[in-house]
């Protein structure tokens, strides 16, 4: 077999490539995945009781970039939807991100309205306060807060999701959740939030769809490259596999789901509840929410963090710490050792945390950038 690209694995990054060579350039790819389905870990799928369910955990869209939103847009119809999340503290459901609705969940009114002034006078309304920030500036009842919120919502958490504590992990992780001054509920505020209307499957098949794109699941590349032809790769993988982890493996974090499916009609007020203080999960997410299905029954997803363990079960979150890049500097040389002939993109090919409006933004620029200027 010959094609012009060989593309390891078929998620994001590789789906948006895959589309762009086959229609800009005319070019022949051909997509190596060795899951039993495409779209990586956003695939989504109908389970026996007709509820769309995300295999590798809810996956919600959300975006500030138009480019992102239009550019799948040509594969899918959007079902709009703001994901909401509530937070276990001390036996009550709060709002996360904490915000000041959360501190009238928790404290007497008077005390909450004395905490939500200071807030203000600090910081202003409307604006997101990383929680190590607000540790670090607070003092008084602030300072209280601070501590307050780092200890409830924060702190247990992080070490079940990382086992590491928020200090040990960089700025970015905490601050993807910051304590937000303002009255809004929502998890994300971003201009762009919805769900694909038939599901991500759906969407990354119309993709895939094109006489230039071949795919071959259930393959491990590494089964097949010496048998194909092909004059470049892109490499979605990770990227300590690409070279045989001559440098060791690069750490990640795991998670394993639990499905559950209850003979009701919903279970919980919002789509994900967290449990950041009580049992070994970290949260539990209602599919239906998600896709907004009326159906009698209901899916529920629970998520219990795990080592990663290759061979055993999925790298999923890079961990984002000094030594670990370090060990990825090893490897990014040997990429630049292989002057151009393999391009490699996406979280676990850059070893980088990024969201799935993110890889569609990376993705396309590569394409723009590294592929379509250079042919
Ligand atoms: C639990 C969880 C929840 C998330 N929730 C959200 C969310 O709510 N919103 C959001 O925007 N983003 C979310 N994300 C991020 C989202 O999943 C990523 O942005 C997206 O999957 C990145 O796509 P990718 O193509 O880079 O990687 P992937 O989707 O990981 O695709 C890589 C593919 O390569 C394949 N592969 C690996 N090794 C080989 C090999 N040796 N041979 C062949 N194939 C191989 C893999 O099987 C995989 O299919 C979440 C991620 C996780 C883990």
């Amino acid at each position: 077999m010959k094609v012009d690209w060989l593309i390891i694995g078929a998620g994001y990054s590789s789906c948006v490539l895959a589309e762009r060579i086959a229609t800009q350039l005319a070019q022949r790819v051909l997509i190596v995945e060795r899951r039993d389905h495409i779209g990586g870990n956003a695939y989504d799928f109908y389970n026996e009781h007709g509820i769309l369910v995300h295999k590798y955990g809810p996956h919600i869209f959300h975006t500030k970039s138009k480019k992102a939103w239009d550019y799948l847009s040509r594969f899918t119809e959007w079902r709009h939807y703001y994901h909401h999340v509530l937070g276990v503290v001390e036996g009550k459901k709060v709002p996360i991100p904490f915000n000041l609705n959360s501190l009238y969940a928790l404290f007497p009114p008077h005390y909450a309205q004395k905490l939500e002034n200071l807030l203000l006078e600090h910081f202003g309304f409307g604006v997101k306060v990383p929680i190590l920030k607000l540790r670090e500036s607070a003092s008084g009842d602030l300072e209280f807060l601070a501590n307050y919120i780092y200890e409830n919502v924060f702190l247990h958490y992080t070490i079940k999701q990382w086992e590491l504590k928020p200090e040990q992990l960089d700025r970015g992780v905490t601050g993807r959740v910051p304590v937000y001054i303002s009255r809004d509920n929502r998890y994300f505020q971003d201009r762009y939030q919805a769900m694909p209307k038939h599901g991500y499957t759906e969407m990354f098949r119309r993709m895939l769809n094109h006489p230039n794109i071949k795919v071959l699941l259930n393959t491990d590349y590494r089964e097949i490259i010496n048998d194909i032809k092909f004059n470049r790769i892109i490499c979605t993988a990770p990227i300590d596999t690409f070279f045989d982890y001559m440098y060791g493996e690069l750490p990640y974090r795991s998670l394993r789901f639990q499905f559950d499916t209850l003979d009701r009609e919903y279970y919980q007020e919002v789509g994900t509840v967290n449990y950041p203080n009580d049992y070994d999960i970290t949260r539990i997410t209602e599919q239906k929410y998600l896709s907004g299905q009326t159906l009698p029954k209901t899916t529920l997803v629970m998520e219990y963090p795990q080592a990663y363990v290759p061979g055993k079960n999925d790298p999923y979150y890079p961990i984002p710490r000094e030594e670990n890049r370090e060990l990825l500097a090893l490897y990014l040389k040997e990429v630049d050792n292989l002057n151009g002939t393999v391009i490699f993109v996406g979280r676990l090919a850059e070893y980088k945390y990024y969201d799935m409006d993110q890889a569609v933004i990376r993705a396309l620029g590569v394409f723009e950038k590294e592929i379509a200027n250079c042919i």
